[in-house]
């Protein structure tokens, strides 16, 4: 078989298989081996396809295909550039908000993305928790009252069996206090034929409240197929959010993010995160500056529905946590007697009066 001529539904887990389907040229290969054997590779079949391989600057090919420039590690970046290890009283939970914990059952994904902050986690082979370890996981969730919600992510918890979550969400249901179970997922856009009814009741017990919250970057990833899986959760009473990563040359522009964001709330997917991308080791080459997402943030008010609008946020280095960094429309002071100023979208401003 000719190279570009592969079986396309085959899953590319190496660079070998990424030239032989034309998404890298063959003299690049000595330099983007160096790059998989420090990050792990796989872009599935539906990725794939959408990949055109004559396009250099094509988004899905940006999110997926490695590039040399990911061994160049700055000062600023590290593995672990949100701090979950300082948060990790116990394998596998992550517990830096009071309400809510996040339970990391996989390190797997079912692709690998070029940004990933946890690139150095995670991986095919790296497996997850075991039997024991996530006994000793829930057993920390099931004894404090005060975790409310339980945030199933990994790697891509929905690679596994439906089986599998079905055992992790039964237990997690079992505990009185946990009234909400979250699961972080890429798999409805990346493998949206993993999405079966089986799976979508896998994930619902008894009156818990499930959310499923789609990490997507680009309209493209909304595929025909993709759109059937996100609606076989939804139809099953899963609420769906999204969360997506501002990526330079992916979605750095008012007119594609806005598509991405119509796109989602076209799924009954409504927006929830848009993240300013973390300092993860080589990932500069990606990154924008929180000033051109700001004004990226400031294109999209009034010119979208609201529907369409989400919380551009920066998870603090260190592990902080979450807080909005969106742009400001209000400036004043709330003692003085001049009254606040608010500006509209069309960036005029209008006197509002003070409380008297
Ligand atoms: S699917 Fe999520 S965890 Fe996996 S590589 Fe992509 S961003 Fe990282």
């Amino acid at each position: 078989m000719e190279a570009g001529m592969k079986n396309k539904s085959t899953m590319l887990g190496s660079v070998d298989a990424l030239c032989d389907r034309s998404l890298v040229p063959r003299e690049r290969l000595p330099e983007l081996a160096q790059v998989a054997a420090r990050y792990a590779v796989a872009i599935t079949p539906a990725m794939a396809e959408l990949i055109d391989p004559g396009d250099a600057h094509d988004p899905i090919a940006r999110q997926f295909v490695p590039d040399a420039r990911e061994l160049a590690q700055r000062p600023e970046e590290n593995r672990d550039p949100i701090g979950d290890d300082r948060f990790s009283p116990v394998e596998g939970i992550v517990h830096r908000y009071p309400d809510r914990v996040l339970l990391k059952i996989v390190n797997a994904c079912a692709v690998y993305c070029r940004f990933c902050f946890r690139r150095e986690m995670v991986g095919p082979g790296r497996g997850g928790l075991s039997a024991r370890q996530l006994a000793a996981a829930l057993d920390y969730i099931g004894g404090r009252p005060e975790i409310w919600e339980v945030i199933l992510s990994g790697g891509d918890p929905l690679v596994l069996s439906a089986r599998r979550l079905k055992d992790v969400v039964r237990r997690l249901a079992a505990m009185a206090h946990v009234k909400v179970i979250r699961v972080h997922t890429r798999v409805p856009v990346v493998a949206p034929e993993r999405i079966t009814a089986a799976l979508a009741t896998a994930l619902r017990a008894g009156d818990k409240a499930t959310f499923v919250v789609l990490h997507a970057n680009h309209p493209r990833e909304l595929s025909k197929k993709a759109r059937a899986a996100c609606a076989r959760f939804i139809d099953a009473g899963i609420p769906m959010l999204s969360q997506s990563v501002l990526l330079r040359g992916v979605n750095d522009d008012a007119a594609t993010l806005g598509a991405l964001m119509r796109a989602l709330v076209e799924c009954r997917i409504k927006p929830y995160y848009l993240h300013h991308a973390d300092l993860a080791p080589g990932t500069a080459h990606l990154r924008t500056t929180i000033g051109e997402d700001r004004a990226l943030m400031r294109a999209l008010r009034g010119r979208y529905s609201g529907l369409c609008q989400p919380t551009y946020v920066l998870d603090i280095p260190g592990g902080y946590g979450k807080s909005p960094i969106g742009p400001s429309y209000l400036s004043g002071d709330a003692d003085s007697d001049d009254g606040w100023m608010i500006e509209d979208f069309n960036g005029r401003r209008h006197a509002y009066p003070p409380r008297r």
